[in-house]
């Protein structure tokens, strides 16, 4: 196994007003000031909202996988700095992401996060 590099979400905070941005931002979305700092996100956060994408979106800019689409989860995750990312949700039952407590596995092309269970049951 080669080394992994952890993937980072890199927002930005105002200095002013403490408002927190992704993807990161000279300028405070709230103020309309250039007076937001660089900040590094947590990786765990908890699922807000979401829902289930069911046939393959418009392609391009959709890549089709080489093993043809499949419908996958996408939302919102709320993360403790009071943000909520839109992301591709990776789990093992649809109907368990409610709520669900996320950890964030890629940030390219798009935020990527999975389930704690999905994790668990891919290290086995
Ligand atoms: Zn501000």
């Amino acid at each position: 196994m080669g080394e992994q590099v952890k993937p980072r979400l890199e927002g930005s905070r105002c200095a002013v007003c403490g408002t927190v941005g992704y993807p990161a931002s000279a300028n405070c979305a709230r103020c309309a000031a250039p007076t937001a700092e660089p900040l590094t996100l947590s990786t765990k956060g908890m699922v807000w909202a979401h829902t289930v994408q069911r046939f393959a979106p418009k392609s391009p800019p959709y890549v089709v996988p080489a093993d043809g689409f499949t419908p996958y989860a996408v939302g919102y995750v709320e993360l403790p700095e009071g943000i909520r990312i839109e992301a591709v949700l990776d789990c093992d039952d649809f109907a368990d992401l409610d709520r669900a407590p996320v950890r964030l596995v890629a940030v390219t092309p798009v935020p990527r996060f999975a389930t704690l269970s999905r994790l668990q049951s891919e290290v086995r």
